[in-house]
């Protein structure tokens, strides 16, 4: 296979001519096989050109159906295999990287058409595999103890036999597992709390093995925000570790709807701790011959971590529609804490003298050096409250406190974009109110190149929108779901159905059934089984509906199979910390933070609807608000595409 989809010549820059070859590609290749020629696309392929060359961000901006992945995805492949390192596809979120791999999806568009073989694998996060020693504690545990005898029969042999010459393979995708509900599937599926750094079965494991496999791609990594995030925050740390970064060395970077990369990099960088993690670390210190002041030392921190934990308990209070619960910051905590941190300071001090002693295994005690110093580090921020967002989550295993810091740009400044590769922000939703600096701003971007394009659509021929109307005043739900009932009732099914929250979608799922209307109706529920065979379940049968709580953005379904999005209603942001932060840090809260989000949010729901020239369909927006809120309906239908009103039924 040659090197380049053209012939290269030496003596000419090769961005100069990756972007003549890219513009025959849509200039003439891919409308010999059936696509049409869009004046949008090939202005985006010019101005990716001058991002490459000049190896700068770009903020491109292109409404739906101007064919934007596929610009991005052949500077992507062609400045790959010319820099010999692959390039990352980084998309908003998990379920939306497998849609770039389907058969039918723009990778394999353009493998077909272009009779191209694209290297392109998927970077998934560790949350998507199975964890070895979880499913052996969830076999012996109290619930669905034969599916996952029957997961663990059906591992590859070489996990359980030790035998000469094997080869090892990935293996434990979330995928392979369809039918495991998310609780089920959290159960036996790596968690944060897995060290795997220790693990014995890491050689052997699912997880570790499906890094070694996307590493070696030539063409493309695609991952999402929160890996790629997680991969910029880790590089340093794996590397004193002697562990390879997540991802290797890679010549661009492209975020896919790339203005929802700073709550990526908020959540990368959050600090999680447990009390019964810690203690079953420094434990593994007593079992060695240590010196009896560091053992007092050991359990002193290990009450007191306890002592901590129970009082975060105590000080934690419940936020309805969240799992994340408040955390009452007063003195005693911060006494508390303090106490906890001289006693981890002092064992600090004392490892030091037991590592000339040689009495403890020297990978052991960097272990235990690396936690601790995180330790140190997310409790040190924990007290300067006003830098960061901090709550608690329950668990069976107990209680842990999440540590968030508020600011992300200085580090994505320096670990991101100061890395002199081009870096392309790719969505329909960028600027606000035509400039990008608000976007920019936020993440730290100086310096960047942008522009924007319309859809190509016709959406005034194209789309409808209506909002349902109940009569004022009785019972809100009831008369909320018979309006729901009767939409989807009366259609021919082809509905996605996006609510807020998971609360909100388990209230509607709860009642759903008792509406005769939609009793022989085929209703899909986003947690009931794998994201990705949902939604092929939902492409694939054009008389089903999605319910879904992810997939107001990156969704791609054109077609019948989509000919509705009902949105349940309107997607203000949680009233959890992360956002009760925000709100704390604004002048206006409900202004710059709650309408905001929701206006971006109903604009990339609305989004799915028309996904090709041929779609028609309608939106319907179940809101009791937007009738009795003259200036917030307004708002919404500022929304709409030209030529789209919104109608009252
Ligand atoms: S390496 Fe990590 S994910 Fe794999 S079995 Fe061990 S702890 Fe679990």
């Amino acid at each position: 296979m040659s090197r380049y989809p053209f012939e290269f010549e030496h003596a000419k820059p090769f961005l100069q001519q990756a972007g003549e070859w890219i513009a025959d590609v849509f200039y003439d290749i891919l409308p010999e096989a059936g696509f049409e020629v869009r004046d949008e696309q090939i202005y985006m392929a010019f101005q990716l050109e001058r991002a490459f060359a000049e190896k700068k961000t770009i903020f491109a901006e292109a409404g739906v159906g101007t064919g934007k992945t596929l610009v991005y995805l052949l500077y992507a492949i062609c400045y790959a295999r010319y820099t010999r390192k692959p390039a990352v596809i980084a998309c908003a979120d998990e379920s939306l990287i497998e849609q770039l791999v389907k058969p039918e999806g723009d990778v394999a568009k353009l493998a077909q058409h272009l009779s191209l073989a694209i290297d392109a694998r998927l970077g998934k996060s560790p949350d998507k595999y199975l964890c070895l020693v979880k499913l052996d504690e969830a076999r012996g545990g109290p619930e669905y103890v034969e599916a996952y005898q029957d997961i663990h029969d059906r591992l590859p042999s070489f996990v359980n036999k030790f035998e000469a010459m094997q080869t090892f393979h990935a293996y434990g995708d979330r995928r392979e597992y369809p039918d495991l509900n998310d609780e089920q599937w959290n159960s036996i599926s790596w968690d944060p709390f897995q060290d795997c750094f220790v693990c014995e079965r890491r050689h052997r494991c699912g997880q570790t093995l499906s890094r070694e496999h996307y590493r070696q791609s030539a063409d493309l990594i695609i991952c999402s925000h929160d890996f790629y995030m997680e991969h910029v925050w880790t590089y340093e740390g794996r590397k004193r570790e002697g562990q390879l970064p997540l991802l290797p060395e890679h010549s661009s970077v492209v975020f896919d709807e790339g203005h929802l990369l700073e709550a990526a990099a908020q959540k990368a960088l959050t600090y999680r701790l447990k009390h019964s993690v810690f203690e079953q670390l420094v434990s593994r210190l007593l079992q060695n011959e240590i010196r009896e002041s560091l053992a007092v030392l050991i359990d002193e921190a290990i009450d007191r971590s306890e002592a901590l934990f129970d009082l975060l308990s105590r000080q934690s209070v419940a936020i309805a529609g969240s799992d994340r619960k408040h955390i009452m910051i007063t003195e005693r905590l911060q006494r508390d804490v303090s106490a906890f941190r001289g006693v981890i300071e002092a064992i600090e001090e004392e490892l030091v003298f037991e590592s000339e002693l040689y009495t403890l295994d020297d990978y052991q005690l960097r272990i235990v050096e690396e936690h601790l110093e995180m330790i140190q580090k997310a409790l040190g921020l924990f007290q300067q409250s006003a830098s960061l967002i901090c709550w608690a989550t329950d668990s069976s295993e107990g209680l842990t406190l999440v540590i968030m810091p508020r600011a992300v740009k200085e580090v994505l400044r320096e670990r991101v974009f100061g890395s002199n590769v081009p870096v392309v922000f790719s969505s329909a939703t960028l600027s606000v109110d035509g400039s990008f600096d608000y976007v920019a701003d936020s993440l730290g971007i100086g310096d960047y190149l942008s522009f924007s394009v319309d859809s190509p659509y016709d959406y005034a021929d194209q789309m409808e929108a209506v909002a349902p109307t109940w009569p004022p005043g009785g019972a809100a739900f009831t008369d909320k779901m018979t309006a729901a009932a009767r939409l989807l009732g009366g259609s021919d099914g082809g509905a996605l159905v996006l609510f807020p929250s998971k609360e909100e979608l388990q209230r509607f799922k709860a009642s759903i059934s008792s509406y005769s209307e939609c009793a022989n109706k085929r209703i899909l529920f986003e947690g009931d089984r794998e994201i990705s065979h949902l939604i092929s379940d939902f492409q694939n049968d054009e008389a089903s509906i999605l319910c879904a709580v992810s997939l107001w953005e990156g969704l791609d379904i054109p077609g019948p199979s989509l000919n509705k999005v009902i949105v349940w209603s309107l997607p203000y942001p949680p009233q959890d910390p992360v956002y009760m932060a925000k709100r704390q840090a604004a002048a206006s809260p409900f202004e710059e933070v709650d309408m905001p989000y929701m206006l971006l949010r109903m604009k990339q729901g609305m989004g799915r609807l028309i996904r090709s020239r041929d779609d028609r369909g309608f939106v319907a927006i179940l809101s009791e608000e937007i009738h009795d809120d003259s200036k917030l309906r307004e708002r919404i239908e500022a929304l709409l595409p030209e030529g789209v009103a919104l109608k009252n039924v």
